[in-house]
């Protein structure tokens, strides 16, 4: 976030008054259509599942040539995902858009520490990345680095997701312009594509459908988004920039609607639609600190003057922040409902609070900590439940959890304008990144309780953001 400059925005978050008004906790419905699915018992429809991700015990081995590979784990991940990928897209092709599924032509494994292969896109030396190439109609992947890297930080499905991804880079030059691709569709869109359809193939995989993978709809899923973050742009990076990917904000929106929705919604993505909707923009100007504010007294005060105006209009009692305060029980922030209170340490989120190491993150070591945001956003969601207790609603269970992340998300909107607490660049992302932590209190209930499912999490989260707070109670009542 940044701080300073700007003139106070006056705009109160009218919208939350929607929580005073329905405020309960039964799902009776309130006759505004259908009972929504409040998401807390299932995912995108599916149960929330727990077991261990990744290559299921009897999986086959694939039989398909793969020019220099060394057999070890990562081409195994790698080349079962492509088998399984091409599986998926020979069963959905035909019928979703009257297709004929064809496999690449060719398939390329390499060190970037120390091969020189060419694909028809040249050399892949010192290449740390995975790619489709349209020329030779090639996937290749660097079993050296990127890929041991992201298995050993979130698991084998991570190296799946990326190849899912690549993979449908290869579909979006098989669907041409059923994809609505042509020569002048910006790489963001084609991105957007990619990632929805790996969403898509991931759905297949969660409803057991593959015979090399099983992924479970928490834990597992959850480790699949967080490794997106991973490779989110740069913070600061503009969404028209030639190679952009999006942000992790982006990112995990396009991969949750193939889930959702399945190829054809990906396939109507296009550049109208996803730059809508994009957030990734540059630094603003005059933004020194790169977007990361210093987690202080002085940042608590503008916090809580942020908080105070984004929720004024639910007309109940601001809670305060103290530092130190009268409860504990999800430091380091804690809503304490006695006194309406919440209840920080400021030491342990200012630590939260620094910088993401990128240069660390990159190598699979300690990033540091989680960005200012992350820190923001936790105390922010520990307000968030000083509001519903205000307004009547519950603060101990799941839904209270998941509308909690959603006021955060419309808070998130509501300082995405100038005035004295900014958010900049990055911010989304970082918000993202402490939801899909285990021990992440923004979509935590008052004891500290959240979903498993880090796809419900990060869906509330940028529902609220995009839609404003009237969805939180609607959607999560
Ligand atoms: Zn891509």
């Amino acid at each position: 976030m940044t701080s300073g400059g700007g003139r106070r925005a006056l705009v109160a978050l009218l919208a939350i008054a929607a929580v005073a008004v329905s405020g309960c906790d039964s799902k009776s419905g309130s006759g505004s259509g259908p009972v929504q699915d409040t998401g807390a018992g299932s995912v995108a429809g599916l149960p929330v599942t727990h077991f261990e991700s990744g290559l299921k015990s009897g999986a086959p081995t694939p039989s398909l040539d793969v020019r220099n590979a060394d057999g070890g784990e990562d081409d195994k991940l790698a080349t079962a995902a492509i088998d399984d990928v091409q599986t998926y897209w020979g069963e959905m092709l035909p019928p979703d858009f009257g297709v004929q599924f064809e496999p690449v032509k060719s398939l390329l494994s390499y060190d970037a520490n120390t091969d020189t292969e060419e694909t028809g896109c040249g050399s892949v030396k010192k290449l740390v990345n995975a790619f489709y190439c349209p020329t030779d109609d090639s996937v290749a992947w660097d079993r050296g680095v990127l890929l041991p890297m992201l298995r050993k930080r979130f698991g084998p499905m991570s190296v799946v997701v990326v190849l899912a991804h690549e993979f449908g880079h290869a579909v979006q030059y098989r669907l041409g312009d059923k994809a609505g691709i042509t020569k002048s569709t910006p790489t963001v869109v084609k991105e957007q594509q990619a990632d929805c359809f790996a969403g898509g193939y991931f759905r297949w995989v969660a409803e057991d459908k593959s015979k090399y993978y099983q992924v479970s709809t928490s834990e597992g899923l959850n480790q699949v988004m967080a490794s997106m973050f991973l490779i989110r742009d740069q913070a600061g990076t503009s969404a028209a920039d030639r190679g952009a990917h999006g942000t992790a904000f982006d990112r995990t929106f396009a991969f949750q609607a193939g889930f959702e929705k399945g190829p054809k919604e990906c396939a109507a993505m296009n550049t109208d639609n996803v730059k809508a909707r994009l957030t990734e923009r540059p630094f603003d100007k005059g933004d020194k600190g790169k977007g990361d504010a210093k987690f202080n007294d002085q940042a608590v005060e503008l916090l809580k003057k942020s908080l105070d105006e984004a929720f004024k209009g639910a007309g109940v009692a601001a809670p305060e922040i103290n530092d130190g305060g009268s409860c504990t029980t999800t430091a380091p922030a804690s809503y304490c409902p006695d006194d309406n209170s919440v209840s920080i340490d400021l030491a342990k989120l200012a630590e939260l609070a620094q910088p993401i190491d990128r240069e660390a993150e990159m190598k699979g070591e300690d990033p540091g900590g989680m960005g200012d945001f992350a820190a923001f956003a936790e105390v922010a969601s520990r307000y968030a439940l000083g509001i519903q207790k205000g307004v009547g609603a519950s603060i101990d269970n799941p839904n209270a959890g998941l509308r909690t992340s959603c006021l955060v998300g419309a808070w998130a909107a509501f300082t995405n304008r100038p005035g004295d607490l900014r958010l900049s660049a990055g911010d989304l992302d970082e918000a993202i990144a402490d939801l899909l932590q285990p021990e992440s209190l923004v979509s935590a209930d008052v004891n500290g309780k959240r979903p498993d499912s880090g796809f419900d999490r990060v869906e509330s989260l940028r529902r609220g953001y995009l839609e404003g707070s009237s969805v939180c109670s609607k959607q999560y009542g």
